[in-house]
C-alpha cells in the first residue's frame, strides 16, 4: 500500500509553526500580521473560500479584515482600494479572491497589488523572482505542493519530476520550484505526446489537470511519489457532489505515496497562505 500522504496533518504542523511566529513576534511587541481578503461578487464557492481563509487566520491568531463588495463594483473602484490597501501599514498581506466579475481584468488587479503584500505569489514581480531564484513570496498550492513531497523525501534533488499542467497558478509554479531543488522536470500539457510513457519515467507525477481519475493506476512506476492537486466534482450518493481528483488513487497503492483528494494538496493551500502572511510582515517590518 502507498504511504497516504495526510495533507491535513501537514497543514496542522505549518499552521502549528505559523502561530508561533505569531506569538513570538507579538511577544517581542511587533504588530500582529494582518490579511485583508477582498471578494467582489456573490459567488458562492468564492464566499465559502474567504469564509474559510477568515476562520485560518483566527486560528493562527492573525489579523483578517474583510471588503465585501456589491458584484456591480468597477474596475477603477477595486483599484482604488488595492492602492489604499497598498499604502496601509497595517495590512501586510493582500488577497483578491477569484474569479473576479467579467468587466474586471484580473491581470490589472493582481498587479496593482503591492507584490511585498502579495501573499497569493501571483504578482509579475514575484513570478520573476521565483523564476530567477531571488525570494519573494511563492504561491500557495504550489507550495503546498512541495511540503507535501518534502514529507515523504526531505531532499529531492537528483529525481525526474512530471508535472501534468502548465497554468500560471499549478503547473508552472511548482516546475520551477522542483527545478529550484535539483529535481529534473518534465512539464506536460494537452499537446503532450506519449503521457503515459512520460509518467512511467517519473519518480515524482503532479497531477494538476482538472480531469477526473485522469492519471491511471499503469503510468506511475513503483515507488514514485505522486501529488494529485486536482478538485473535480462528481455526482454522488444522495444527489450530493462528491470530490474526486485527477488521479485514480485506488490503481497506484503501488507508489511509494500519494495524496488523497479530499485531505491532501487542499489542506495546504490555506495554510502556506497564512505563512506567507506572516513572511510578508515580517518583510515589511524589517
Ligand atoms: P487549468 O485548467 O488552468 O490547467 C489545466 C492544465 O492541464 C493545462 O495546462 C492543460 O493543458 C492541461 N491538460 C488539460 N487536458 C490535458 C490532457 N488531456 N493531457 C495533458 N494535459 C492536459 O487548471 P489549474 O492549473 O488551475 O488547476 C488544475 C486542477 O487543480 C483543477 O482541478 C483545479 O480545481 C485544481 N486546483 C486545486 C487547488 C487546491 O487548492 N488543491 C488550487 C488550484 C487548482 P493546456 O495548457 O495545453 O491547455
Amino acid at each position: 500500500m502507498a504511504e497516504k500522504i495526510d495533507g491535513r496533518a501537514i497543514a496542522r504542523e505549518l499552521d502549528a509553526l505559523t502561530k508561533a511566529e505569531i506569538d513570538a513576534m507579538v511577544a517581542a511587541g511587533r504588530e500582529r500580521p494582518g490579511l485583508t481578503v477582498v471578494l467582489v461578487g456573490d459567488d458562492p464557492a468564492s464566499e465559502v473560500y474567504v469564509t474559510h481563509k477568515v476562520r485560518a487566520c483566527e486560528r493562527v491568531g492573525l489579523r483578517s479584515a474583510e471588503h465585501r463588495l456589491p458584484a456591480a463594483t468597477t474596475q477603477d473602484e477595486l483599484l482604488a482600494l488595492i492602492g489604499r490597501l497598498n499604502a496601509d501599514a497595517h495590512v501586510h498581506g493582500i488577497l483578491v479572491q477569484v474569479p473576479l466579475p467579467d468587466h474586471i481584468d484580473e491581470r490589472a488587479v493582481i498587479e496593482a497589488i503591492d507584490p511585498a503584500k502579495d501573499v497569493d505569489g501571483f504578482h509579475p514581480v514575484n513570478v520573476g523572482r521565483l523564476s530567477t531564484g531571488t525570494g519573494g513570496l511563492r504561491p500557495c498550492t504550489p507550495l503546498g505542493c512541495i511540503k507535501l513531497l518534502q514529507s515523504v523525501e526531505p531532499d529531492l534533488a537528483g529525481m525526474d519530476a512530471l508535472v501534468i499542467g502548465r497554468s500560471n497558478i499549478v503547473g508552472k509554479p511548482v516546475a520551477m520550484m522542483l527545478t529550484a531543488l535539483g529535481c529534473t522536470v518534465t512539464i506536460a500539457h494537452s499537446k503532450t505526446r506519449d503521457l503515459p510513457g512520460k509518467a512511467r519515467a517519473a519518480d515524482i507525477v503532479v497531477a494538476a489537470v482538472g480531469i477526473a481519475n485522469f492519471v491511471k493506476g499503469d503510468w506511475i512506476k513503483d515507488g514514485a511519489i505522486v501529488i494529485d492537486v486536482g478538485i473535480n466534482r462528481t455526482p454522488g450518493e444522495n444527489g450530493k457532489d462528491r470530490l474526486v481528483g485527477d488521479v485514480a488513487f485506488d490503481e497506484v497503492q503501488h507508489a511509494r505515496a500519494v495524496t488523497p483528494v479530499p485531505g491532501g494538496v487542499g489542506p495546504m493551500t490555506i495554510a502556506v497562505l497564512l505563512a506567507n502572511t506572516v513572511q510578508a510582515a515580517k518583510a515589511l517590518s524589517a
